[in-house]
C-alpha cells in the first residue's frame, strides 16, 4: 500500500488524479463535489428524501454529484470524480 497518498476528507478515498482534487485549508478532497457535500454537511435531513432527486450521487462515495466537469460514468454506474471510480474498481475485487 502506498502511504503518502492523499486522502479525500470526505469520501476517504486515494486521490490519485490531482487534476479533479479541491483543497479547502488543510483539507483535501477528490473533488468539487466532496467538498460540497462536506459544507452542506450537518444536516441531518434524510437522504432519501425527494430533494435530490434530480441529482445524481456518486456509487462509491454516495455525495451529490454537483459539478459534473469532473464526473466519470462506468456502464450505468456515476462516479463524482475519477479517484471514487478508480477506488471502486480497486475495492471490488470480484
Ligand atoms: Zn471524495
Ligand atoms: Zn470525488
Ligand atoms: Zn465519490
Amino acid at each position: 500500500m502506498v502511504t503518502d497518498v492523499a486522502r479525500c476528507a470526505h469520501c476517504d478515498s486515494p486521490i490519485v488524479n490531482p487534476a479533479s482534487s479541491e483543497r479547502h485549508g488543510n483539507q483535501v478532497f477528490c473533488c468539487r463535489n466532496c467538498a460540497h457535500e462536506m459544507e452542506q454537511g450537518g444536516s441531518g435531513t434524510d437522504p432519501q428524501a425527494g430533494r435530490w432527486e434530480n441529482e445524481l450521487t456518486c456509487a462509491h462515495c454516495g455525495c451529490h454529484i454537483v459539478d459534473e466537469s469532473s464526473m466519470q460514468t462506468q456502464g450505468d454506474q456515476a462516479f463524482c470524480c475519477d479517484n471514487c471510480a478508480r477506488a471502486m474498481a480497486t475495492t471490488s475485487g470480484r
